[in-house]
C-alpha cells in the first residue's frame, strides 16, 4: 500500500493522527531531506528511509508506486500532500497499474499561516503558486491579474527562491495596479517551524520585506474586508453587518452600520474596474495622469472621458508641487470649492459671492463668475496659483483674457478647466488649450465636464501630493 501523507507545516503536534499512524507503521518512508528531518522523531527505527532530491519527484513517485505493491510505503509531502504536493503526481504515475494508493491530508501552509496571522481567509480566498518551474509564467500572470481585479483574499505560495525573484516583484506590480495600496498583507516565514516570523503590513510596503521572503514563506494578500485588528489580520465575513457583538442579537442599527463596510466594498470594486479601464487605455498617459484620469472616469462612471481629457505641459506634476507648497486654489463657483478635499480646503478661495463682485460684473459687463476671477486677479491671487473652473465658460474666457493681457504678470501655475454645457463651454476650453503660453493645464474637451470632474481632478492631485509627502518622510 502506498500512502501519500501530508505532514503539516512543521511542528509534529500539527500532524494528523492518521499521518502519524501511517509513518509509524511504514516499511519505507520516502521524501525530501527537509520533510524527513521534520518528522525524524516519528520515524520508526525499522523503517527504510529513502531521501530524494528536488527535481527527482517523478522518479521518486514511480519508485514509491512500485514498492507500494508489496510493502507499506509512505511518501511524505509538507503541509497537505494534495496541495502543490506529491499526491497528484503519484496518482498520475500509478494511473493504470491498479496499485493501492491513498492520500492522507495535512494542514497546509495557508491554514497554518492564516492561524498565526489571525483569520485572514475567513471569507472566499484563492491560492496561487508563483513557481514557474512547471507552469509558464504567462499563465500565472493571467491568474494573478484576474484575482487582483477581484475583491478576494489571495494566498501566495512559492513566492521567491534564490533564483526566482522577479515573480514576486511582478506580482506586487499587478496588485498595486488593481488593488488599493493600503490592502492589508500578512507574511509568514517558517510557520510552525524554528525561526518563525510573522508580519502584518500593507500592500504598498511589501517591497520593504522582499529580503525576508523565501521559499519557506507564505504571503496572504487581503481584500477590502480585511482589517488589522490590534495586530491580528482578519477578513470580515459579514457578521458585523448583521449582529450586535455585545448582545449577539441581530440589530437594525448595526445592519445600518454594516452598510459602511458594504459601501467600502462597492467603492473598492468600482476602483478596481476603473483601474482596469485606465490600464487598457492606449493613450500615452504617465502613471500620475492615469490616476487623475481614473478619478474622472470614476466620478462620471464613463470611460469615454479618457478620450476627452487633455494634459498639457506636465500639469499633474506641477499641481502636486503647488499643493506641497500650499498654493491657493481659485474656483469659479462655491460648489467646486465645497467638493475639494477637506484637508486642503483652507487654501481654496471662491469670489463669486464676494461683496463687490456684483458691482464689478455690472461695471465691466461680465458674468458674476467672470467677475469673481477678475477680483482674484485684483487681489494678486492668480499669479503662481491654481485656477479650477468646473462650471462657467465665462470664467474660462476671463482667465484667457487676463493671461493674454497681463503676460508674465498674470500667469497661473495650473489651470483646470472642465465647464459643462452646450453654449460656449467647448469653445472656451479650446481657447485655453490654444493659449500658447506654456501654462500647464488639464482640460476636458467638448461640452461635457462639470463640477464633479473638476473636483475629481483636483482631489486626485491633492491625494497624489499627500502620498508623495508621506513617501518623503
Ligand atoms: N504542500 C505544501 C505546499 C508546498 S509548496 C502545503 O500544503 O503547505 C511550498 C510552499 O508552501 C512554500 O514555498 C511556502 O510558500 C509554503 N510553505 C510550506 N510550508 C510552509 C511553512 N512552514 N511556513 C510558511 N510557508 C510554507
Amino acid at each position: 500500500m502506498l500512502s501519500v501523507v501530508g505532514i503539516g507545516p512543521g511542528s509534529v503536534d500539527l500532524m494528523t493522527e492518521r499521518a502519524r499512524a501511517r509513518i509509524s507503521g511504514a516499511d519505507v518512508i520516502m521524501g525530501n531531506v527537509r520533510y524527513i528531518e521534520l518528522i525524524k522523531d516519528v520515524i520508526p527505527a525499522s523503517a527504510e528511509v529513502v531521501i530524494g532530491r528536488m527535481g527527482t519527484e517523478v522518479e521518486r513517485a514511480k519508485k514509491a508506486v512500485e514498492l507500494g505493491q508489496y510493502k507499506d510505503v509512505v511518501l511524505v509531502s509538507g503541509g497537505d500532500a494534495g496541495i502543490y504536493g506529491m499526491a497528484g503526481l503519484a496518482i498520475e504515475v500509478a494511473a493504470d497499474s491498479g496499485a493501492k494508493l491513498e492520500t492522507v491530508p495535512g494542514i497546509t501552509a495557508a491554514s497554518a499561516s492564516a492561524a498565526l496571522l489571525g483569520a485572514p481567509i475567513s471569507n472566499d480566498f484563492a491560492v496561487v503558486s508563483l513557481s514557474d518551474l512547471l507552469v509558464p509564467w504567462s499563465e500565472i500572470e493571467r491568474k494573478l491579474e484576474g484575482l487582483a481585479k477581484m475583491d478576494i483574499a489571495v494566498v501566495v505560495y512559492n513566492p521567491k527562491s534564490k533564483n526566482r525573484t522577479v515573480q514576486l516583484e511582478k506580482t506586487y506590480g499587478i496588485f498595486m495596479q488593481f488593488r488599493d495600496r493600503k490592502t492589508i498583507v500578512g507574511i509568514v516565514r517558517n510557520a510552525e517551524r524554528e525561526g518563525c516570523e510573522i508580519e502584518i503590513t500593507r500592500l504598498e510596503y511589501l517591497p520593504a520585506f522582499y529580503h525576508r521572503i523565501d521559499m519557506s514563506t507564505t504571503i496572504i494578500i487581503g481584500c477590502s474586508g480585511t482589517k488589522n485588528l490590534g495586530g491580528r489580520m482578519v477578513t470580515r465575513r459579514g457578521y458585523e453587518t448583521k449582529y450586535d457583538y455585545e448582545t449577539g442579537n441581530g440589530n437594525a442599527d448595526d445592519v445600518a452600520a454594516g452598510y459602511v463596510d458594504a459601501g467600502n466594498r462597492v467603492w473598492e470594486k468600482s476602483k478596481a474596474i476603473v483601474r482596469d479601464i485606465v490600464s487598457k487605455y492606449p493613450g500615452s498617459l504617465s502613471d500620475s495622469e492615469k490616476r487623475v484620469a481614473g478619478r474622472v472616469v470614476f466620478a462620471n462612471a464613463d470611460p469615454l472621458f479618457l478620450d476627452l481629457l487633455v494634459f498639457n505641459h506636465h500639469p499633474v506634476e506641477t499641481g502636486i508641487r503647488c499643493i506641497k507648497e500650499g498654493k491657493i486654489i481659485i474656483t469659479d463657483i462655491e460648489m467646486v470649492k465645497a467638493g475639494i478635499s477637506k484637508k486642503y480646503r483652507k487654501n481654496v478661495e471662491c469670489f463669486v459671492n464676494a461683496p463687490n463682485v456684483r458691482e464689478i460684473a455690472k461695471r465691466e459687463g461680465l458674468t458674476r463668475t467672470a467677475a469673481g476671477i477678475r477680483l482674484a486677479r485684483e487681489k494678486g491671487l492668480i499669479q503662481g496659483n491654481v485656477v479650477v473652473i468646473g462650471n462657467a465658460p465665462s470664467a474660462c474666457q476671463e482667465i484667457c483674457a487676463l493671461v493674454e493681457e497681463g503676460g508674465a504678470g498674470v500667469k497661473p501655475a495650473l489651470i483646470v478647466a472642465t465647464p459643462v454645457g452646450f453654449v460656449n463651454a467647448a469653445e472656451m476650453k479650446e481657447k485655453i488649450l490654444s493659449m500658447d503660453m506654456g501654462i500647464p493645464c488639464i482640460v476636458i474637451r467638448g461640452p461635457r465636464g462639470g463640477t464633479p470632474s473638476a473636483v475629481a481632478i483636483i482631489n486626485a492631485i491633492i491625494e497624489l501630493s499627500m502620498e508623495e509627502k508621506r513617501g518623503e518622510k
